[in-house]
């Protein structure tokens, strides 16, 4: 049944370990210094490492639905890992990456009888709100709260003590992105234009990347 998976170890041990490339024995001997941090939604369709195509040792990533981030509580999975993160790693730059076609954010909107589900997306209930005053349309309303949730995350984050303290020094910054799963469109939220940007339109693919 996991098949599929032990396949792509066996690939991923023949490229990286039996080859010439000696990323990983660099890795693994020096350690990892990743500049990115990334929060990402548990969607299967959009892991970061996937549409980034992402070599190891890129970036430290943390999962939740719809990449949501709750207000600062001392001791959750996110709070250390930031910490682990700002305070004994390099990390530069933070990213709360959302996407379109969420279930989170549909079940969220949806209302969904679920209270293990709700009780966690429902911090995001005021990105809803702001989604509902401006659009009539369901579709709408999903696409906005979608966007909004990125938002209200990035806000989230700036509770956590060490994202507060990277951001006072100027270590570190955090960006607002979503991968739209229609087009393979990656956007970042532009303050000055109070609007979503789409940031891979004219970047040259590299076909050689890392498979
Ligand atoms: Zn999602």
């Amino acid at each position: 049944m996991t098949n599929d998976l032990i396949t792509g170890a066996a690939e991923f041990k023949r490229y990286h370990y039996e080859g010439d490339n000696d990323l990983m024995a660099e890795l693994v001997k020096i350690g990892q210094n990743p500049k990115y941090f990334i929060v990402a939604c548990i969607d299967s369709r959009c892991n970061p490492s996937t549409i980034f195509r992402a070599k190891p040792g890129s970036f430290f990533a943390h999962k939740a639905m719809g990449a949501i981030v709750r207000p600062y509580k001392q001791g959750t999975a996110l709070a250390a890992a930031l910490q682990f993160a700002l305070d004994y790693n390099k990390v530069e730059t933070i990213i709360v990456l959302g996407h379109t076609n969420c279930g989170a954010i549909k079940a969220l909107v949806d209302e969904i009888d679920d209270p293990e589900i709700s009780s966690f997306v429902s911090v995001a209930k005021n990105a809803l709100t702001t989604a509902k005053s401006c659009c009539d349309d369901q579709d709408e309303i999903i696409a906005h709260t979608e966007k909004e949730i990125i938002l209200e995350s990035t806000e989230n984050l700036k509770s956590y003590p060490s994202v507060a303290r990277a951001l006072k020094d100027k270590r570190a910054n955090i960006k607002s992105w979503q991968y739209d799963m229609n087009t393979g469109d990656l956007l970042e939220y532009d303050a000055s234009k109070k609007s979503f940007v789409i940031l891979n339109n004219n970047v040259k693919a590299q076909d050689s990347r890392h498979k």
